[in-house]
């Protein structure tokens, strides 16, 4: 995905280019296209992205922080047809392990733990193998 006003590379969704209103405003934000000769109608937009933080980390999984909740997103989740186990219960375990694996790190994240840290990757990683040799 490529930034709406100047199509430079999205980093943690938010643009590459420090001189583009989107490196500090997240692309759903319409400040990011305020001062825009084309988009006159955002010229006093109000920004909707002020205490959302959103954290990408390994396997799509995508942190949203609006101060003290948020939530989370990840690939991680099997569904029965494409699901290396064939078992619908071992699916299942698998997906519930998953929602609990997601809920501590969103907690974590929400009580300030540095969850880009190598050493939290590293833990997510050890977690998620446990969780497919133990389902
Ligand atoms: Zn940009
Ligand atoms: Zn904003």
């Amino acid at each position: 995905m490529n930034c709406l006003r100047c199509g430079s590379d999205l980093v943690r969704g938010l643009c590459k280019d420090a001189t583009c209103p989107f490196s500090d405003h997240l692309q759903s934000c319409p400040v990011g296209l305020s001062d825009h000769p084309q988009f006159p109608e955002y010229e006093n937009a109000v920004c909707v992205c002020l205490g959302v933080r959103r954290i990408a980390l390994t396997h799509d999984i995508v942190i949203e922080l609006d101060g003290g909740s948020g939530n989370i997103s990840s690939n991680l989740h099997e569904t029965p047809n494409e699901a290396i186990m064939e078992d619908a219960d071992e699916v299942r375990d698998y997906n519930s392990a998953i929602d609990g694996m997601e809920s501590l790190i969103l907690a974590c994240a929400c009580s300030g733990v540095d969850v880009e840290s190598t050493a939290f990757l590293e833990a997510i990683e050890t977690a998620l193998e446990a969780i497919s040799n133990n389902t």
